[in-house]
């Protein structure tokens, strides 16, 4: 018995490289040279950069840099397909995707070969992970042309998708962006990162083959500056990206104000948390995976590791153990675990961080096995000795690197996984089921594995909460993003006329009675001591209602993150405290009614009428809004749960202000979110009346906020507040193209919808899509089954 135990310890594999000269003849046939794909054949580049195996430093090809005219004739070329295609139907769309499934499976090896010699992963992972899943997400949404009709209906294609990616995985990023856009009944100019083109790039001859007609899918390669020009293309409609936080947080100003979509996929600071009752052996398989696949060059890398204190010695001594044993080098060879850094600037990068958790007190960890001589590579690291606030631990290092912290209770542990500005994913490691969903419902992230880890399907959406990014890839959720509601009008061009209507600032008449603010569930006077008057239809003056400023909002946004339990009350609590405020304004329908007459000059029955109408439109819809259970081709099944988006700020419409107000509001709380609520001006005092119903209807204390005041100067401050993650913004272009410009502090999702919509027609002004925008989803991989 020993000795078979001492063969298994000692035996050593043998080389396994895989053959790459097919690959290599397919580069030389291009004479090593490349241009980019546009309208269906091959377009001369006038300038190239290199691009270099990063386990060898050696040349692999020249690839074109896209000069603006490159862009320009890709986005042409785009524009230009995009009637032929959307008349092929969605049949004739789905047999093109489809036969795009088919390519990539045709010819598997070989991106899988040419994406391992351009990106230095290892081959094990391009031929079992990367294509596979290519090809899976190709085949899922040649489905969902087919089904797009019936399944969204009222929804139109974008257009014209900028899509823009990262070299961690150039192919399957590549698939996650085109498959829903082309599914969705949209024309693409794809920018891969300028790294790793060569599998893009074989991607686009095998678009020929699949019969894709010419200009659907172009390709234009080169750097930042190249995705630059796309993203702010006057003709492109929308924009996807992919990568770092501090690059989507550029893309998001260049996009402020255009109209243009746009989702942002970016990086992550992934908490790993393993609890004292883990299979602790299969916790260090899920660590190796977490952090070390892909040399940890994963945007949803475990790359915080929290272990619980009283296992925590055994399960570091078991992790070196078996670190010790993974193997580094040549990534063509089947037997490696782990190949190279991307580029040397990466390597350098980590380096530096490694330097600088040295400085801060860290200790650094690593194994004695020797790196290859030529090539970029880095030894798996284990930090420890490390505090929250570490750089190590709150920074994006991109490498295979785990810093490594513990914890001594459930709650502690959920507090330092949620102390980061990320949230991408998680995984939970126990044999406890009741605490991993308990934790799982605690952690703010899109993406959670239980006992689990890097596990991705293309029905299951994936995507972040907070700097992590909004919008998600994959399934249903992921199609929503490369789709319009017909509903859903952009911003007007010009402020409405109501909105420059007569206002006194701190009016010095008689009026005995100043309307103040409603900040967590008091009325409260504005800190800037001064108000505003409100003018009637004829211009003479009603009322006076508080000036709120930057305080105001600030004390009301933290009222609105004190009420955050609201989230977690049961939908039917939430569904009573709908209909008794839908009560409640009945009861007092004529003051109301009375009141926007004075204001508009026309009977407000109707607009009385419609709000209570739409707050038992949206009390019905609490506990309907529902998730999904994905059951993807693996052990698991996957919860996709819709999250209230935490604190939202409501710009209210300045037109119809009962309406409008309720319009915002009751989808908002209807789905567990706590508002900040910026009325109408000129009718401010609508909204004033309208906390008499707050205060008799059982809202908990700060979940319904409002401030009067200046929409636009409030609604800049809103914006700027890194702690309100979604916003709202129903008004006129100058202003949401503001507060899209200051939305990129904490990347806070931004809606902005046309304020002059017809609010009284409810096929505009109620419906699903406020729901989804009130919603995140997370998705929840569990184990289910073999
Ligand atoms: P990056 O942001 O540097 O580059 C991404 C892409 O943007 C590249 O194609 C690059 O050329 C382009 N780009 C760079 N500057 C640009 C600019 N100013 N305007 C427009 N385009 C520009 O990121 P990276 O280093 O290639 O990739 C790593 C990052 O990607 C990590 O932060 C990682 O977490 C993230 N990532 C996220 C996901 C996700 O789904 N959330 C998936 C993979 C990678």
């Amino acid at each position: 018995m020993s000795r078979v135990r001492e063969l298994f310890e000692t035996m050593e594999y043998g080389p396994a490289p895989e053959d790459a000269s097919l690959a290599k003849q397919w580069i030389e046939s291009h004479d090593g040279i490349f241009g980019h794909w546009i309208d269906g054949q091959w377009s001369q580049a006038t300038q190239h950069f290199e691009s270099i195996n990063p386990a060898t430093e050696k040349k692999l090809a020249a690839i074109g840099q896209g000069l603006d005219a490159d862009v320009n004739a890709a986005v042409s070329a785009a524009r230009n397909a995009l009637k032929p295609w959307q008349e092929l139907g969605s049949n004739g769309r789905a047999r093109c995707l489809y036969g795009l499934a088919r390519q990539v499976q045709k010819h598997a090896r070989m991106l899988a070969v040419l994406e391992t010699l351009d990106n230095g992963k290892p081959l094990r992972e391009t031929r079992d992970v990367d294509v596979p899943l290519v090809a899976r997400h190709f085949y899922h949404h040649a489905g969902w042309a087919s089904v797009l009709d019936s399944e969204m209906p009222n929804t139109s294609a974008y257009g014209v998708i900028g899509q823009i990616i990262p070299w961690n995985f150039p192919l399957l990023m590549l698939a996650w962006k085109v498959a829903p856009a082309l599914a969705a009944g949209n024309t693409v100019v794809l920018k891969p990162a300028e790294y790793t083109s060569l599998s893009a790039l074989y991607f686009a001859e095998l678009t020929q083959n699949a019969g894709l007609p010419s200009g659907v899918f172009n390709l234009v390669t080169g750097a930042g500056e190249t995705g630059r020009t796309l993203a702010s293309h006057g003709d492109v409609d929308k924009v996807a990206f992919t990568g770092s936080t501090q690059v989507g947080r550029e893309i998001r100003t260049l996009t402020a104000g255009t109209d243009k979509g746009l989702t942002l996929e970016l990086g992550g600071k992934s908490p790993f948390l393993v609890f004292a009752d883990a299979d602790v052996d299969s916790a260090i398989e899920g660590v190796v995976d977490g952090i070390w696949f892909n040399q940890g060059q994963v945007c949803c890398a475990g790359s915080r590791l929290l272990v619980q204190e009283s296992i925590s010695d055994t399960f570091l001594s078991k992790l070196k153990q078996r670190m010790k044993t993974l193997r580094i080098g040549n990534p063509l060879d089947k037997t490696t675990d782990m190949g190279a850094i991307v580029s040397q600037s990466q390597l350098k990068n980590i380096q530096s961080y490694i330097d600088g958790a040295k400085k801060e007190g860290a200790s650094c960890w690593h194994t004695e096995t020797p790196l290859p001589e030529s090539g970029w590579y880095f030894h798996p690291t284990l930090v420890t000795d490390v505090f929250s606030a570490h750089t190590i631990m709150t920074e994006e290092v991109f490498g295979p690197v785990l810093a490594v912290m513990t914890f001594r209770t459930h709650k502690e542990a959920i507090e330092i996984a949620n102390n980061t500005r990320y949230g991408l994913a998680a995984s939970i490691w126990s044999e406890n089921i009741n605490l991993s969903l308990d934790v799982a419902s605690k952690i703010k992230a899109g993406v959670i594995w239980i006992n689990s880890t890097n596990e991705f399907d293309a029905a299951s959406g994936f995507g972040g909460y907070r700097e992590s990014g909004f919008g998600r890839e994959g399934g249903r959720e992921g199609l929503w993003a490369y789709r319009k509601s017909l509903s859903d009008l952009p911003p007007d061009d010009q402020p409405p006329a109501s909105a420059v209507a007569p206002v006194v600032a701190n009016p010095t008449s008689a009026l005995d009675k100043t309307s103040k603010l409603y900040i967590g569930g008091r009325q409260v006077r504005p800190d800037s001591g001064y108000s505003r008057g409100v003018a009637a239809y004829d211009g003479s003056l009603i009322g006076t209602v508080g000036e709120g400023n930057r305080k105001d909002i600030r004390n009301a946004v933290e009222a609105a993150h004190g009420a955050s339990k609201w989230g977690s009350a049961s939908a039917h609590h939430r569904a009573q405290v709908l209909y008794f405020l839908a009560e409640n304004l009945e009861i007092r329908a004529d003051e109301f009614s009375q009141r926007l007459e004075m204001i508009t000059g026309t009977d407000g029955d109707l607009q009385v009428k419609e709000s209570i109408n739409r707050l038992f439109f949206y009390a019905g819809w609490c506990d309907k809004y529902e998730g999904t259970v994905h059951q993807p081709p693996l052990g698991r099944v996957v919860f996709a749960v819709p999250e209230p988006v935490g604190v939202m700020g409501l710009i209210c419409p300045e037109r119809d202000a009962l309406l409008g107000l309720i319009s915002l509001i009751a989808p908002a709380i209807a789905l567990g979110n706590t508002v900040i609520t910026i009325p109408s001006e000129s009718g401010a005092l609508v909204a004033t009346d309208f906390y008499q119903i707050l205060e008799t209807s059982d809202i908990p204390a700060g979940v319904v906020n409002i401030i009067t005041g200046a929409r636009p100067n409030l609604a800049s401050e809103i914006a700027r507040h890194n702690d309100v993650d979604g916003l709202w913004c129903a008004g006129h272009r100058a202003m949401t193209a503001e507060i899209e410009r200051l939305s990129v502090g904490n990347l806070k999702q931004t809606w902005a919808l046309s304020g002059d919509r017809n609010w009284l027609d409810a096929s505009v002004g109620q419906g699903t899509e406020f729901l989804r925008r009130a919603t995140q989803f997370k998705n929840v991989w569990a184990p289910y089954g073999e």
